[in-house]
């Protein structure tokens, strides 16, 4: 394919025009996928890391699709985002994982991610009270995690909604920390109650280089020390979550301690855990 500039481009014009008729296939089967049930949610525990207590559960979106199989988030999300259909699946994910938390105990908090799509919708914030009130659970319970690059580009809407969610008593934290470009001054503004350090940083803890390792650290410690409870994810080792440890990052999350699994068997989890 490498014959000038020419030759690439009729190389590469069937190529693109098959991806298009891929993508085209793929926004079709989403849509129908939310109407039969073929998406399901998956619970991550997080683990508050002096107790070792678990703390709640990061609600993460499955698709099984019937001739596709398991078609992970990083392939559909960004699909679902740009035709819009992340909007009610977004909705339905809110609705399933407050639903699905309603039958913990109290003490346990949800997760459940947001794409920046979703707070260019004016039914956020009254879907966020509908998904509430409808499971019946504390908006404390709550956390809804936002990336960076979600707050950055239309920093004033997503402000004044996170604003909204936060009077709500809804917890809110800044996902993926360290990916973004985030100055001092936007850290300070938002009003974020936990600070979730990306895995890339988490898996350099205890990586093969020096520098590497440094630089990680030092991105725990600014998150420690920006005052937030702080999570640490992706901790697939004893050694990552020592060093977390030493550093006093608050809560740990990752193969370490349990995969995403399903609603059924948090509960068997939870009814595992020493009666208090
Ligand atoms: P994320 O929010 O950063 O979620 C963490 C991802 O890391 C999950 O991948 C999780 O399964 C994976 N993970 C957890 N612990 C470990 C570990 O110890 N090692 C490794 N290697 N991976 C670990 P998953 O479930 O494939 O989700 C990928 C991304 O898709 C999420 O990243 C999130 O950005 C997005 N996503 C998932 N569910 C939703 C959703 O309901 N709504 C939105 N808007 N995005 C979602
Ligand atoms: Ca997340
Ligand atoms: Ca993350
Ligand atoms: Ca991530």
């Amino acid at each position: 394919a490498k014959s000038g500039a020419r030759g690439s481009f009729r190389f590469f014009e069937p190529e693109l025009d098959r991806q298009l008729q891929a993508r085209r296939s793929l926004e079709r089967d989403m849509r129908s996928a939310l109407a039969h049930g073929e998406f399901e949610l998956h619970y991550q525990p997080f683990i508050h890391v002096v107790s070792g207590e678990t703390c709640g559960f990061e609600a993460l979106l499955r698709w099984n699709h019937p001739e596709r199989g398991r078609v992970s988030p990083a392939d559909f999300i960004p699909l679902a985002e740009e035709t819009g259909l992340i909007v009610p699946l977004g909705e339905w994910v809110l609705m399933t994982a407050c639903a699905e938390a309603a039958k913990w105990p109290d003490d346990l908090k949800i997760a459940v991610n947001l794409s920046p799509v979703q707070f260019r919708s004016p039914e956020l914030v009254p879907v966020v009270m509908r998904a509430l009130a409808n499971a019946g659970i504390a908006s404390h319970r709550l956390e809804l995690e936002v990336t960076e690059t979600a707050i950055i580009h239309d920093s004033e809407t997503v402000f004044a909604v996170l604003a909204q969610l936060h009077a709500l008593g809804v917890r809110i934290a800044l996902d993926d920390f360290g990916t973004g470009y985030s100055s001092l001054s936007f850290l300070q503004k938002f009003p974020f109650d936990k600070v979730k350090i990306d895995r890339s940083f988490v898996s350099e803890l205890s990586g093969a280089s020096d520098e590497s390792r440094r630089i990680a650290r030092a991105v725990v410690r600014f998150a420690v020390s920006l005052g937030k409870t702080t999570t640490a994810e992706g901790v697939e080792t004893r050694e990552q979550l020592d060093i977390l440890r030493a550093d006093a990052c608050v809560e740990v999350q990752g193969f370490h301690f349990s995969p995403p699994v399903q609603g059924a068997r948090v509960a068997q989890m939870i009814g595992e855990r020493a009666p208090a």
